[in-house]
């Protein structure tokens, strides 16, 4: 019996309990994933135990020498992974990730050039609730109604907001980001590029999306989504000088004690994103992907930019009777969960919205493959279809519920 169980049985039976709606639900939520039963032995382990403010060989407490030696083994397998010379592993999440950033490059009311929250991009870009839209003048480029980035729109406004840094990379967006064309507007009007690969890492890694790298003058991504490590940010650079900035935005600007525990974690992580099975993996992740673009527009879905090249499509409901809201509760009633997403053209309200946001990294993480995602994509479009019979939508469930047994993906769940 495990330890959980004994001493604090509440917790315990919910810990059940969402194992079991991981199991029997279809995850297609385009920012999760299924970590590995190591990365998750590594995230719960001794090691939080540790406080190690600072970096290897400098701490501000002793006894680091294992820990050094877990954080540079992180940080050695984060630069081979990414191909970059200096790798901050310690920010507790993307978001404080950006926000180091900024720390390290920006005075307060600096100017920051990002994509629009509303387009595809991410709180963290600029957005007026956020940190980064408070402390610094932020502005935005977006995509045009063919849901693409028009890269010389972009030029057109750094020209005129002169920006000291533009931002690229989104949490909502199909296509391929190119980072050379935003290297050269940052370029033109003295910018620095950041590149925010927060989704798309898990790809870049293996080679099935452009690299950030040369291109970029610092790039951050989080570890947990097609990464598929543990939950938090790493941040990366080639510039000496700016490498020393981040570090110290991070401790101690804006963060203390690393949790090592989850640094160790990330090196488990990025020990798997080394292996040859992940090449394998973030091909089927784009395959799965390009099955529901295809179905579901021969079914008559509206695909936002007609496909996608990454692991996620974003479906508009603009000439549809029901909203991104309705969908995402069909779906979740049908056993699948997305969420609702803005999109091109947007004429409802954020949390309303015309579409919907949908991944396939998680699903693949369970070995789900092409005959998989064409069954659904087909329950996807029998849910939307029927999109108020909720006889229509428990009966999927069923279906969803067959299917996700026959992949099972913690058989002994170590929680
Ligand atoms: C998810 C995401 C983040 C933030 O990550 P958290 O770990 O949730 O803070 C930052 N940028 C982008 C583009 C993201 O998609």
């Amino acid at each position: 019996m495990s330890f959980l169980a004994k001493n604090d049985p509440e917790i315990y039976a919910l810990f059940e309990q969402e194992l079991e709606r991981q199991s029997y639900n279809l995850e297609m939520i385009a920012s999760e994933n299924f970590a590995s039963n190591a990365v998750i032995e590594a995230m719960g382990s001794i090691l939080t135990n540790k406080y190690a403010e600072g970096y290897p060989s400098k701490r501000y407490y002793g006894g680091c020498e294992v820990v050094d030696k877990i954080e540079n083994i992180a940080i050695d397998r984060a630069k081979k992974l990414f191909n970059c010379q200096y790798v901050n592993v310690q920010p507790n999440s993307g978001s404080q990730a950006n926000q180091a950033v900024y720390q390290a490059i920006l005075k307060p009311y600096d100017k920051i050039l990002g994509m629009d929250l509303s387009h595809g991009g991410h709180l963290t870009h600029g957005a007026k609730v956020s940190s980064s839209g408070k402390n610094y003048q932020s502005f935005f480029y977006g995509v045009e109604l063919n849901g693409r980035i028009n890269y010389d729109k972009v030029r057109e406004i750094a020209k005129i907001v002169r920006p000291q840094v533009i931002v690229c990379g989104a949490s909502a967006y199909p296509r391929e980001i190119d980072f050379k064309t935003f290297r050269s507007i940052a370029d033109e009007v003295g910018a620095y590029l950041f590149a925010d690969i927060a989704h798309i890492a898990g790809l870049v890694a293996a080679g099935e999306h452009q690299d950030p790298f040369p291109h970029a003058h610092i790039v951050t991504t989080t570890t947990h989504k097609t990464l598929r490590g543990p939950r938090g940010g790493i941040i990366m650079t080639n510039d000496e000088e700016l490498s020393k900035k981040i570090n110290s935005a991070i401790f101690p600007g804006i963060q203390g004690g690393p949790l090592e525990h989850v640094i160790a974690a990330k090196a488990v992580g990025f020990g798997e994103n080394l292996k040859p099975e992940w090449k394998v993996y973030a091909k089927q992740v784009k395959t799965n992907a390009k099955i529901l673009a295809d179905v579901l527009s021969k079914d008559g879905f509206d695909v936002v930019s007609g496909g996608t090249d990454n692991h996620l499509i974003l479906l508009s409901f603009l000439n549809k009777e029901f909203s991104g809201k309705d969908a995402d509760h069909a779906l979740e009633n049908a056993g699948i969960t997305v969420n609702k997403n803005t999109v091109p053209g947007e004429n409802r309200s954020p949390f309303v919205t015309s579409g919907i946001r949908i991944g396939s990294a998680a699903l693949t993480s369970r070995g789900m493959r092409d005959k998989e995602f064409t069954f659904i994509a087909q329950k996807i479009a029998e849910a939307l279809n029927n999109i108020n019979d909720t006889s229509i939508h428990a009966k999927i469930r069923e279906e969803v519920k067959e299917l996700s047994s026959k992949f099972i993906i913690y058989d002994r769940p170590t929680y």
